[in-house]
């Protein structure tokens, strides 16, 4: 299958660019889209041959529920069955944004494959001018996971989703790098009080401050089988080829880490803030300012992408501080590293 790469600009073939994406959508097939967060990839909610393709496009397992992405946030009346308060606070706060609700589903709107057989939807609407107008132009709801082969880095450039998905989707629509660059915060407004499932760019304070208790659960290692989570949240995610091994932002520690490595003649990619920029890593990518969570939550991934273009034999990652957007930095680490800290 060939795949489009159109840029989504301002334009005047922007009309044409998004009636292309609209028809491909409304024939069942499968069209990758920026969001503020990272790039979806997209098929119409309630077609379920179309929500096929993106399982196979991206090799994702089916138990592994995708979220449906409105353009307005009165679209969720029809879709679900309750909208408790709590709820309802959340979306007046933060919609559009990056914060996806777990609500009950009503039956047989959506196509099975998209909630897993579970009887709950995630729903979110997307503060991002290309996607809104795709949702606008569509009118319909959009499922959506994030554009990457499963368990690779989400894409946040259309040149990542490039990269992943070529010959396996017809349409990329380009709207330059993502703003924010992890995935919306997940958090399940069926059970009370409501629970994080995943932490994101709407961090638990913010939570907190509108509708009072959340609950947040502590952090898991993958293939814990103890720990309850959602469906989903098993796999290995983020990762990219080399091991990935978290280490504390300490700058006799990291070059200690790097003379072992080299001692044992592997090479070493470092992801580390501006502090730690040094010339003893193999490769060195600068997560910015330690200071500034939102830079290391930007650069993140295209950084942890580009250590598959290096021959990196480990690759070690400094740990920004939890508080904020940290605690969702965190969790994507946590996962990418598989649960796995340098000591050395
Ligand atoms: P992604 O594929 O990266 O966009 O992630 C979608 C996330 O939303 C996954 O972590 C899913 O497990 C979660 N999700 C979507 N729908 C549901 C649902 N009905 N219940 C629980 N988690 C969900
Ligand atoms: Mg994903």
């Amino acid at each position: 299958m060939e795949t489009k790469r159109l840029i989504v600009d301002n334009d005047v073939n922007n009309i044409s660019t998004y009636t292309q994406a609209v028809e491909k959508l409304l024939a069942g097939e499968v069209v990758a889209f920026p969001t503020e967060t990272v790039y979806g990839l997209g098929a119409i909610a309630t077609n379920e041959a179309a929500v096929a393709k993106i399982f196979e496009a991206k090799g994702r397992p089916a138990d592994n529920p995708l979220i449906v992405h409105v353009g307005e946030a009165q679209d969720i009346l029809e879709y679900v069955s309750e909208i408790p308060e709590k709820a309802d606070t959340c979306i007046q706060a933060f919609w559009p944004g990056p914060l996806t609700l777990i609500l009950t589903a009503k039956p047989n709107v959506f196509a099975t494959n998209v909630s897993a057989g579970l009887s709950t939807v995630g729903v979110r609407m997307p503060d991002h001018p290309v996607a809104l107008e795709l949702l606008r132009k569509l009118r319909q709801p959009i499922a959506a996971p994030s554009a990457n082969r499963s368990g690779k880095p989400s894409p946040t450039t259309a040149l990542h989703v490039e990269k992943d998905l070529t010959g396996r989707i017809p349409l990329i629509l380009d709207g330059g790098a993502t703003g924010i660059g992890l995935e919306s915060t997940v958090v399940d407004f069926t059970v009370e009080p409501p629970v994080i499932l995943r932490p994101g760019g709407i961090t638990a304070d913010m939570l907190r401050e509108v509708i009072g208790e959340v609950i947040e659960p502590a952090s898991t290692k993958v293939g814990d089988e103890t720990t309850p989570r959602a469906p989903g949240m098993k796999y290995a995610h983020y990762a990219p080829d080399a091991p990935v091994y978290l280490i504390q932002p300490n700058q006799e520690l990291i070059e200690q880490a790097i003379k072992t490595i080299h001692t044992s003649r592997k090479k070493v990619a470092l992801l580390a803030s501006d502090d730690f920029k040094t010339t003893d890593a193999d490769w060195f990518w600068s997560l910015g300012n330690q200071q500034n969570p939102q830079d290391f939550a930007h650069h993140l991934y295209a950084h942890l992408r580009a250590c598959d273009e290096t021959t990196a034999d480990i690759i070690l990652v400094t740990v920004p501080d939890k508080a904020g957007v940290g605690a969702a930095i965190f969790n994507r680490l946590e996962k990418a590293a598989d649960g796995n800290w340098w000591s050395s």
